[in-house]
């Protein structure tokens, strides 16, 4: 039978008990801890055989990812390669691997924050509401994702209850992102709000970014705002439209 608690919430509710000061867990049977053999009177091991514990080596998550990364030669690989990494904790709260959308050959690609409720469901980037949007943005400039953009996410697995993607989370998974980059061949990078902006420019503040050639991983990047922040904000969606206008000349003009 499925759980009621999606993993982080379950996880959440354990640390808060044990912040409580919950040391032990309880079972619904009664032990009889009297009748119990004696487990306190260990036998003294021999001096000879103490041997120093054996320090586990650390794993630096990013390199697993860069090493993952760099041996993916394909989309497919590295969508496996993705799949298969185990580093980080929201794998284990999502129901998907949210890796892209569109067409792998299209001279756009657009890279937004992370999959929500929607995304995680389908499996797909941007299909919620802000999907939408975006879908409709794109029209209006003769782009859509069936032939001539190709759509994928800082992050592949949902966030617990859509909070921002923490650094740590997007350093050790840009090596999958700038592979992803680097096998799809775009001709411009359109970044969608503050965390694309972060992971691929490392640079914060969209209302100064927005609209502004900018450069990363060799190729010219436009940042955008979100379109979930042009739900909240529909007055900006004329320095959207603005900064549309500026992408299609791009692509008209080279
Ligand atoms: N917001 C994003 O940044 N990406 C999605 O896939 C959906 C919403």
């Amino acid at each position: 039978m499925e759980s009621a608690l999606d993993y982080h919430t379950a996880r959440a509710l354990l640390e808060w008990q044990i912040e409580l000061g919950v040391s032990e867990t309880i079972g619904d049977t009664p032990v009889d801890r009297y009748g119990l053999p004696d487990k306190t009177a260990k036998p003294k091991k021999a001096k000879a055989e103490q041997v120093a514990p054996v320090k586990p080596k650390e794993i630096d998550p990013a390199e697993v990812a860069r090493a993952a990364a760099k041996a993916a030669t394909s989309l497919e690989q590295l969508q496996a390669a993705m799949g298969a990494f185990e580093h980080c904790e929201l794998k284990k709260g999502a129901r998907n691997l949210v890796f892209a959308d569109g067409n792998p050959q299209a001279r756009v690609m657009i890279i937004g924050e992370a999959p929500g409720r929607d995304e995680d469901r389908e499996g797909r980037p941007f299909v919620g509401r802000a999907g939408q949007l975006l879908d409709r943005m794109l029209d209006a400039i003769d782009l859509n994702r069936e032939s001539s953009v190709y759509i994928t996410n800082v992050l592949p697995w949902r966030p617990p209850q859509n909070r921002d993607p923490r650094p740590d989370e997007i350093g050790m998974l840009k090596p999958f992102l700038e592979r992803h980059v680097e096998l799809v061949k775009p001709d411009v990078l359109v970044l969608m709000g503050n965390i694309s902006c972060q992971a691929v420019l490392g640079k914060r503040g969209i209302t100064r970014l927005r609209g502004k050639w900018d450069a990363a991983l060799t190729l010219p990047v436009m940042p955008m705002f979100h379109p979930a922040y042009l739900l909240r904000q529909p007055q900006a969606k004329r320095h959207a439209w603005a900064d549309l206008l500026e992408l299609k000349a791009k692509l008209m003009g080279s």
